[in-house]
């Protein structure tokens, strides 16, 4: 018992010291996007890469090869985090997809506003970016664009703004079981390219996912979470010739 205390001490202590050697970064002012990468060493690709996130989806290629995504999603128990640049929501393990015959571990969702992919220039109100991470450690990301409509609220927002988090570093455990399956959309086509983390470290070599349908929030849904994050989207970054695929 004392061996695992003393254990669990030191990688509270080890998590700490790791968080402390990366700077601190926002939405706005010096610490923003365009300052990324002068903050910290390890926030190079913000500035260098030539893949990064988010884009302005246009001129994609139909591949009817591309296969649907399969979803494997549960519901289950999960934690509302605001870590200060957006809410996260941590789900507990057993939701997958498949994409492109590969499994990926839905690990968390979070927000943006407004949206930080826009569709032939234009944003939506917010987005739901599905992080999700495959046995060898490769990210996919699932972007759900969410657009104003005031008489369709989210049933799963619904649930979880009765509980958000409204400072920086609380965190809630959602009281109802909650799936994530019901933020996608109807239809589930999508566009995929290769981009990045929209947040430091900028991190490339993420399979991204976008689905050409938004699905609603209500306007008091909406009006919910802006007054937390006014903005924290980041800018939309050059394509640099990128291909963007749609599977219809
Ligand atoms: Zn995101």
């Amino acid at each position: 018992m004392r061996f695992v205390a003393i254990a669990s001490l030191a990688l509270g202590l080890a998590t700490v010291a790791a968080a402390q050697t990366t700077a601190h970064w926002d939405y706005q002012g010096k610490t923003g996007p365009l300052g990324w990468a002068k903050l910290d060493p390890s926030y190079q690709a913000c500035a260098k890469g030539h893949e990064q996130s988010p884009i302005d989806i246009r001129g994609a290629h139909l591949n009817k090869g591309l296969q649907p995504i399969e979803f494997h999603y549960i519901a289950g128990a999960v934690t509302m985090e605001n870590n200060g640049h957006t809410v996260m929501i941590n789900v507990h393990p057993g939701s997958y997809i498949v994409a492109e015959g590969v499994r990926y571990d839905l690990v968390q969702f979070h927000f943006h506003h407004p949206s930080e992919e826009a569709v032939k220039g234009k944003l939506t109100d917010m987005d739901i970016h599905l992080v999700h991470k495959s046995a060898d450690g490769k990210l996919a990301v699932l972007a759900v664009r969410l657009l104003e409509d005031q008489s369709k609220p989210n049933a799963v927002l619904a649930t979880l703004w009765q509980q958000l988090p409204k400072t920086a570093g609380a965190s809630e455990k959602v009281t109802e079981m909650i799936n994530p399956g019901g933020l996608l959309p109807a239809d589930r086509g999508y566009w995929t390219y290769m981009g990045s983390l929209t947040t430091p470290p900028c991190t490339e070599g993420v399979q991204w996912f976008v689905f050409e349908q938004p699905v609603t929030i209500s306007r008091d849904q909406l009006r919910t979470f802006v007054p937390l994050f006014k903005i924290n989207s980041r800018p939309l970054q050059d394509a640099h010739g990128r291909r963007i695929e749609a599977n219809e």
